[in-house]
């Protein structure tokens, strides 16, 4: 079945301001569908010295020119003429087995970075070539801030060849840091597919980005103390690198983002008629096959109140069973193969290794169809799931990643039990817990946080909105499971302002009634702030200005907003006590409609002092207010001062 296909490329590296084809005989890269040859893929011949040097000479004395806008401007850009030319990566990413939703992830939601960090740049940092550090405390003559002869190097995973090497370069550009991009040689063709694009586009300076596709060489030994290096992989490489000599002399910052034992809790408290029970399932299910489960997101450990096991595993199974592996082309298929043959050998020797202490219950072998005649089997591997009847004393499940469409049922007695074994793994991406119950999920959240980069909820009423377990999130800045908790919004039929400080829930939320906004709103309030800025009240002026037209103060949005969500009436809300993190995102015009929704983020209870007549403590509520099109229009924090009912 494979052949050398005409179509076989030799992958180049980009280096100091050209392609460069390997010296050497290279690595031979098949298909992994077919098995065919369809790339080779070396270094050889590399000067690393040289390009490391020139990235720092070169990219980042032209980025450092750049101010942080113009850089950010400059990822906007790239990442709409990538997006333009998507379906050239989508072909690419074909041949690593993946599917179409699976290379959407890795692609748009790639791309998808360049733009959020561009967004992030552009609203929080200054339109300067440096940042000013901290309050203006002066301490030295020049109190500023700016990196100098410095080079990022990124050496990322084969699994999102585009993703990984994507969200990493974005902080970097913006930071003005020139990056080195290494990707797995296995998958680097298609890494190098895009950086081709980059380069062609001619919207970075030339030297903020080169790439080497192949093995790194000795470019460790000339990396220097301004360097920074973040690398994706698995722990073992991670390890390795850490604790190379040159990173060890320099102590040259090294980020690892390692190997990742999710996990996926279900709550003791949600029956098997619940939603949450057939959302739980299709979710596991989904991180089990999707990308053929490689993914570092991708649910390894399903935890499960012990009553419930067999039902879970039989219902899983049963969803398992129907999903059709075979060539991501055809119509149908839902899991496509890993990237290659060699994967496959090493998801084997794990399942291998797994099965000697868990239950094999499905998969783990080769007794599986395809479909598509082209579809060979040598890097095709079935969902494979096992259980392990004592999770609290077998340590293989929580340390044994086999990074492919595989994962382990374990049982736990009470949510005390399933926090001990969630934190068996030892600090993970991830992990999410599937319940209706507010307490349940407080308890479980509050005991996993800190084991936890992120953590999420599930219910009924967020299931339809939530990105779900295993996206990729860029930033959590605003909204997200990160920010509030993932805790669902509960709607009460009394206004919020009305209820003590006790009373109030986290998530407890209310959405307004909707004002349109009218030329006399904005005369009005110019008159009263004595604020006639030309962008309110010059037509002329506001055609010229970078909105196109007049539009409304954004003090006046957020009176509004105020006007709105206010309840007038005395009640136990004593002092609005402040306004934190306020962005205008969108321009409010003339003829606009708003709404506002306030949300309850945190409460802080304050101590009683001697003096004060009432208990009070602080509400920070989440303010949003958007416009008819759903678009966020302002983001900020209020806090109130609220009385408290003991005392
Ligand atoms: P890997 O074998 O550890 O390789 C990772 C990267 O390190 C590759 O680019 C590899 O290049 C490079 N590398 C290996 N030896 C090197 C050396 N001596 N000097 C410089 N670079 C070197 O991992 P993988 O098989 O590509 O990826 C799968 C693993 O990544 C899984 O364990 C997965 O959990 C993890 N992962 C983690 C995350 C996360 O965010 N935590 C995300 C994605 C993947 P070559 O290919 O040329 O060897």
């Amino acid at each position: 079945m494979k052949s050398a296909t005409k179509t076989a490329i030799k992958t180049k590296s980009y280096i100091c301001g050209e392609w460069f084809e390997s010296a050497g005989p290279g690595t031979e890269i098949r298909h992994a569908v077919t098995g065919d040859l369809i790339a080779i893929t070396g270094s050889e011949g590399i000067d690393f010295a040289k390009v490391l040097d020139y990235g720092r000479r070169q990219g980042g004395t032209a980025l450092r020119e750049m101010t942080i806008h113009e850089r950010a401007n400059a990822l906007k850009q790239l990442g709409k003429y990538l997006l333009e030319r998507k379906e050239t990566f989508y072909t690419m990413s074909a041949c690593t087995g993946a599917t179409r939703a699976d290379s959407w992830v890795d692609i748009e939601g790639g791309i998808g970075t360049l733009f959020s960090y561009s967004s992030v740049a552009r609203r929080e940092l200054t339109d300067e070539t440096f940042i000013v550090e901290g309050a203006p405390e002066r301490l030295a003559a020049n109190n500023t801030f700016e990196p100098t002869h410095l080079v990022s190097v990124h050496i990322n995973a084969f699994n999102f060849p585009c993703w990984g090497m994507l969200e990493k370069i974005a902080p970097s550009l913006v930071a003005g840091v020139p990056a080195v991009v290494k990707p797995a040689t296995d998958s680097a063709y298609l890494a190098a597919a895009m950086v081709k694009e980059i380069v062609a586009s001619g919207l970075l300076p030339e030297g903020a980005i080169q790439l080497i596709c192949g093995r790194a060489g000795d470019l460790f030994d000339h990396l220097t103390e301004q360097d920074v290096v973040t690398f994706t992989g698995s722990a073992d490489t991670g390890q390795r690198l850490r604790s190379h000599p040159n990173i060890i002399r320099k102590s040259i910052p090294f980020n690892m983002e390692a190997d990742s034992l999710n996990c996926c809790i279900l709550g003791q408290t949600v029956s098997r008629d619940d939603p949450e029970f057939d959302l739980f399932i299709k979710e596991v299910a989904r991180e089990m096959t999707s990308k053929a489960g490689q993914k570092c997101t991708a649910i390894r450990r399903i935890i499960v109140p012990q009553d419930k096991i067999q039902t879970v595993a039989e219902a899983l199974q049963a969803r398992l069973d129907k999903v059709v592996m075979g060539d991501p082309g055809e119509a149908g298929v839902k899991m496509g193969a890993l990237l290659c043959a060699a994967q496959k050998a090493a998801v084997d020797a794990n399942v291998k290794a797994l099965a000697e202490h868990c239950k094999l219950l499905m998969g783990g072998d080769d007794n599986f169809t395809l479909m598509g005649e082209k579809a060979v089997k040598d890097a095709f591997y079935p969902p494979t799931l096992f259980l392990c009847d004592n999770p609290r004393e077998t340590i293989a499940p929580h340390t044994i990643e086999a990074f492919g469409p595989v994962s382990t049922l374990m049982p736990y007695r009470d949510p005390d039990d399933a926090i001990h074994i969630a934190s068996l793994g030892k600090g993970s991406l991830v992990g999410s817990v599937f319940t209706h119950d507010g307490r349940e999920a407080a308890k479980i959240i509050l005991g996993c946080a800190a084991y936890h980069g992120r953590m999420l909820v599930i219910d009924r009423d967020c299931a339809g909105e939530s990105t779900g377990h295993g996206s990729p999130l860029p930033t959590l800045v605003h909204g997200g499971p990160g920010r509030a908790g993932g805790a669902k919004r509960v709607h009460t039929d009394v206004h919020p302002f009305k209820k003590y400080f006790d009373d109030l829930q986290i998530g407890e939320s209310l959405t307004t009634h909707r004002r349109t906004v009218t030329e006399a709103d904005i005369v009005n309030f110019g008159c009263l702030s004595g604020d006639h800025f030309y962008a309110h009240f010059d037509e002329l002026a506001a055609q010229d200005s970078l909105f196109g037209k007049r539009v409304a103060h954004g003090y006046f949005v957020i009176s509004a907003a105020a006007g709105m969500f206010v309840e007038p009436s005395p009640g136990p809300v004593l002092a609005n006590y402040g306004l934190e993190n306020l962005r205008f995102i969108e321009p409010v015009g003339i003829g606009d409609t708003i709404q506002a929704k306030i949300t309850v983020k945190q409460k802080i209870r304050k101590a009683r002092r001697e003096d004060e007549p009432q208990a009070r403590g602080v509400v920070i509520w989440d303010v949003e207010v958007s416009n008819q099109n759903g678009e966020k229009v302002a983001l900020y924090d209020v806090l109130t001062l609220v009385a408290r009912r003991e005392d």
